[in-house]
């Protein structure tokens, strides 16, 4: 087996097997630029490594093979007492992972080498070199406390009276360097190592083991990186910037990977080694001073960068030092960027001519947009953090804090801006909700009430802030308390909560899709640009999920082609409790009649204003689906409310009557109890009143001149049975009101059962459509409580690497995106042109929409805020 490749050997299509730096190394040095020469050792051996516990049979030859041919190219050798060859073990996995694992520079300086390098450098570079090795060295080899070498330079430094290294000479050096052995030797029980093949071969070694370093797993596991990769190591001939003033080291990038803007920027340290620029121990300079130090160095950088940005067709970064006058070119990368950059700078390149709309589609995501979205907080100024909890809803959100719905309603409509916390929200809070700017919990996840409503209303959400106790009118936080009407921000982004007030900042890229963006930005055009050539690609289409006039009209701007899911029960909430207490109260037919005759005039006003808002779209309206008693006042409440009733002697038959119904209706699991199809099959006449509003509202629509294309979905639906005895109810209703009107009506069911995924064949002879509900299609098939897990356990199972991300976020397309392939596949066999969307939280997150566009449904609907995000995945995944 081949481990080690010198660099003349690989290119940058090879990071797999010689990690993002070694190909990329590889690529420079054939390209003919200044690279200093070096080789790879492979992530195989690195994985042959920690497998086995031990260097694989023939490494350690194949390294002394390609360091001799070093040594010979170079013609020193590595540690040599009169001229010593020096070599840098540096880490490089496929994919970057900054400042997560190792490094050590000058392996190959000894007792004697020192002298040889002190010969060619001089005695203070030597010395500086010298400890240099034996600081890093210890540090990452031998776990020896990196404080234990800086606060024995701190000591030193004060003794001389300095603060900056530059103040030491080369005595002070010499000096440390035997301190740094003793703190070496005290920390090991061994001296520090002489022998440079030794040196190397435990830098080597360290290097591998860094892979599995808690800080590189945490690191891995936040990327999404596979655990199993394995690093490579790069061994290069040392070039030095701490030879002097005419030395130096410096990070450049070929473009602003903060806004995208077009030049040059980067920071340069003159007489330093690498570390220093990153360790921050002294202030760089920017980039453009070099052109006065070093005019021909500079010259010569820029066109590497110019080069460097044409062969790699994008924003390079690149690390580099001058040796006397003389460029090095020591790593370079397609360079990270913001998302404001990956638009501009995407856009620009297709200016350039450099990549096409397809490639700068491809370079740019859905997260990326969604950043772009939220209003942020600016933090140029001082605030107080409170605490950090789950970033469950993202934006920026200021405001009195509140603890009640109803107190936050009535504040709202004085025109305060109020955040409302709660332990947790339920159904009851949903008015409050609306009325806030954000919402902030002490408990829950981000599968939550509060945290899938707020990200279905575009609502900030901060929850799970466990260190919050909640009171009534003011809550705690580490001694802090916050009453009624304190100002308070929450980040929905990083979870962050500030006392008092920061100021926002509003984003230009919703404005834009809003309509109401003026003037000229370079970032909205690119955004402009990019939007529309994903609209062309793509083949899904996109709906949103909304149930108000106004959330629709807001969709329609954003570029939504129709509603996927309008949840009618969000209509029954506010005022109309009363009408909905009445009907589960009725005690015969004509009470039960009333108050669904009452219903049906304001249901059919909703469906009037959506389909307004979507004329000639098709409108997806969920007949109801939750549980009745969700909308009676909680048991406990009642009880008590009862209970004080009685010992005050006061009348309480109304409430008594509602306890008993409560009481009737309990369930010990209302998710899998009376709701979604089973309640219409079960409560005489619900169902009915709904699709009689639905017609009616088309009919008044079309009348007006209008378009109305509904669509009837009844959820939950587990047997064809089901479906068939709602369906026929439904088409005598729709025959009775739509006459001769010419309205078109489509009936279809949610798949959110897994039998309903496994007998799709079956209940598309029912359906027109189908509409994968995955919010409750993940719940039953993993058997996992949407409304608590989160919170509950799935922190252990993210740390134990059980899955990388909550199912709920993204599709689990192994198990639950199995039963949509199969009901895809079953429903469209006994019903070709079958039409299928998914209307769960899914449908707006970006993995998930690629996978929907691989199993070929047709739309996916989303809550409004992310249509743009669908819209451009969308197109991704098309590309
Ligand atoms: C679903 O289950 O995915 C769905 C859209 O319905 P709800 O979230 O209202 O249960
Ligand atoms: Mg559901």
């Amino acid at each position: 087996m081949r481990y080690v490749y010198a660099f003349e050997e690989g290119n940058k299509d090879l990071k797999d097997l010689l990690g993002g730096k070694g190909a990329n190394l590889a690529e420079m040095t054939n390209l003919g630029l200044p690279v200093p020469p070096g080789f790879t050792i492979t992530t195989e051996a690195c994985r042959a490594y920690l497998h086995d516990k031990r260097l694989p049979d023939g490494l350690d030859e194949q390294i002394d093979a390609r360091l001799t041919a070093l040594e010979e190219r170079i013609g020193r050798r590595l540690g040599d007492a009169a001229d010593p060859l020096l070599v840098s073990v540096r880490s490089g996995a496929k994919f970057s992972m900054p400042g997560m694992m190792e490094t050590v520079l000058n392996v190959g300086l000894n007792d004697e080498s020192v002298h040889g390098l002190a010969a060619q450098g001089g005695e203070r570079f030597a010395w500086d070199s010298y400890r240099r090795l034996i600081q890093m060295f210890g540090a990452t080899v031998c776990d020896v406390p990196a404080a234990d070498f800086a606060a024995a330079l701190d000591e030193l430094k004060h003794r001389r009276g300095t603060r900056d290294d530059l103040g030491l000479d080369a005595d002070d050096l010499r000096t440390l360097v035997g301190t740094y052995k003793k703190v070496f030797a005290e920390h090991t029980g061994r001296d520090f190592p002489q022998e440079p093949r030794e040196q190397l071969r435990l830098a080597i070694l360290a290097v591998f083991d860094s892979w599995n370093a808690d800080r590189a797993v945490l690191y891995r596991r936040q990327e999404r990186i596979p655990a199993d990769l394995g690093t490579a190591v790069n061994v290069v001939a040392m070039v030095f910037g701490n030879l002097g003033p005419d030395s130096g080291t410096g990070v450049a990038f070929t473009r602003d990977p903060g806004t995208g803007a077009q030049g040059v920027y980067g920071d340069y340290l003159a007489n330093a080694q690498g570390e220093d620029v990153v360790a921050g121990i002294r202030n760089t300079v920017p980039l453009q001073e070099l052109e006065r130090l070093d005019k021909t160095s500079y010259d010569e950088l820029l066109r590497i960068m110019a080069r460097l940005e044409e062969h790699y067709r994008d924003l390079c970064d690149i690390e580099f030092t001058v040796e006397r006058g003389k460029l090095w070119m020591l790593q370079t990368r397609v360079g990270k960027r913001t998302a404001a950059a990956a638009f501009t700078i995407a856009a620009q390149l297709v200016d350039e001519g450099v990549i096409d709309l397809d490639e700068a589609v491809r370079r740019v995501s859905g997260a990326q947009l969604g950043q772009l979205m939220f209003p942020r907080f600016d933090l140029s100024g001082a605030r107080e953090e409170l605490t950090r909890a789950v970033g469950a809803s993202p934006g920026a959100a200021v405001g009195a804090a509140v603890f009640d719905a109803r107190r936050a309603i009535e504040l709202a409509e004085r025109g305060e801006a109020v955040i409302l916390v709660r332990r947790e929200t339920n159904p009851d809070d949903l008015g409050g909700m609306i009325a806030a700017q954000g919402i902030l919990t002490s408990r829950g996840g981000k599968t939550s009430h509060a945290a899938v409503v707020a990200r279905g209303m575009g609502k900030t959400c901060v929850c799970g802030a466990d260190d919050l106790e909640v009171g009534t009118d003011s809550f705690t936080v580490n001694g802090r308390r916050i009453a009624e009407g304190d100002t308070i921000s929450i980040d929905g982004t990083t979870g962050r909560v500030y006392a008092g007030q920061v100021p926002v900042e509003p984003s230009s890229v919703v404005r834009y899709f809003e309509g109401t963006f003026e003037g000229d930005d370079p970032l909205v055009t690119a955004v402009d640009r990019l939007m529309r050539h994903a609209d062309s690609r793509r083949r899904l289409r996109i709906r949103a999920n909304a149930d108000t006039g106004g959330d629709a009209a807001r969709a329609r701007r954003f570029g939504a082609e129709g509603i996927g899911l309008c949840r009618t029960e969000h209509m029954f909430l506010g005022d109309r409790r009363e009408l909905v207490e009445k009907l589960i109260l009725a005690e015969g037919l004509p009470e039960r009649e009333a108050a669904l005759a009452a219903l049906l005039p304001l249901q059919r006003a909703d469906f009037v204003e959506l389909f307004r808002a979507m004329d000639d779209l098709p409108v997806t309206v969920r007949l109801i689906d939750p549980p009745l008693h969700e909308f009676l006042p909680s048991l406990t409440d009642l009880a008590v409310r009862v209970a004080v009733a009685g010992e005050r002697g006061e009348d309480a038959g109304r409430e008594r009557q509602l306890l008993a119904a409560v009481q009737r209706m309990h369930e010990q699991n209302p998710m899998l109890g009376l709701r979604g199809v089973r309640l219409g099959l079960v409560v005489p006449g619900l169902f009915a009143m709904q699709v009689r509003a639905i017609a009616e509202a088309a009919v008044e629509v079309t009348r007006a001149g209008g378009t109305a294309r509904p669509e009837i979905m009844v959820p939950l639906v587990g047997a064809v049975q089901e479906l068939e005895t709602v369906r026929a109810e439904a088409e005598r209703i729709l025959a009775d009101v739509i006459g001769d009107s010419g309205v078109a009506v489509a009936i279809g069911t949610m798949i959110e059962v897994p039998r309903a995924a496994l007998t799709a064949g079956q209940l598309a002879e029912a359906a027109e459509f189908f509409s994968f509900g995955t919010n409750d299609l993940t719940q039953m098939a993993w058997g996992f409580s949407r409304d608590d897990v989160e919170g509950a356990f799935f922190w252990r199972y993210l740390e134990l690497g059980i899955f990388g991300i909550s199912p709920f976020e993204s599709l689990d397309a192994d198990g639950v995106g199995r039963l949509v392939r199969i009901a895809s596949e079953e429903g469209r066999a006994a019903r070709p042109g079958l039409k299928i969307g998914v209307c769960g939280e899914h449908g707006g997150d970006p993995d998930s929409v690629h996978f929907f566009h691989q199993v070929g449904l047709d739309y996916v609907s989303c809550s409004p805020f992310r249509v743009p995000i669908a819209r451009l995945e969308a197109g991704r995944a098309a590309i």
